[in-house]
């Protein structure tokens, strides 16, 4: 498990500051944005420190495959209603120009009732 002593997720994952535990396993740490733009808005992230998407290979495949595989679980458990007539967005901001201002990977899971704050 790689960590960045300078990272915020890295130190939300370590338990140095404090977050809205969703979901955690030996890899994964899921918790609620502090700033959510929906009633709904949660992130997962991997516990090693990686930078973004720009980063990950083949050895990743496994890692992303299941943090993609837990968002509609946990979005339903958080308030997200099923499939097709609800749903949720999965954004995963890469790179300054795309508005990441967090440099550790993390998937955003967002939906529940509109209005949404981004549309
Ligand atoms: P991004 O712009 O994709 O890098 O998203 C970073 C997200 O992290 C933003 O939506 C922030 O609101 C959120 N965030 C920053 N610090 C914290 C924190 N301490 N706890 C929870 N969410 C945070
Ligand atoms: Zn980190």
């Amino acid at each position: 498990m790689h960590s960045d002593p300078d990272c915020i997720f890295c130190k939300i994952v370590a338990g140095q500051i404090p977050s809205r535990k969703v979901y955690e396993d030996d890899e994964l740490y899921a918790f609620h944005d502090i700033n959510p733009w929906a009633p709904v808005h949660f992130m997962i992230i991997p516990k090693t420190h990686l930078p973004s998407l720009a980063q990950v290979g083949p050895e990743h495949a496994a890692l992303l495959g299941r943090i993609l595989t837990l968002a509609p679980r946990l979005a339903l458990e958080q308030g997200c209603t099923p499939y097709p007539d609800g749903g949720f967005r999965v954004v995963v901001n890469t790179g300054t120009l795309a508005g990441q201002e967090v440099h550790h990977l993390h998937v955003h899971v967002i939906g529940g009732p509109r209005p949404w704050l981004k549309t």
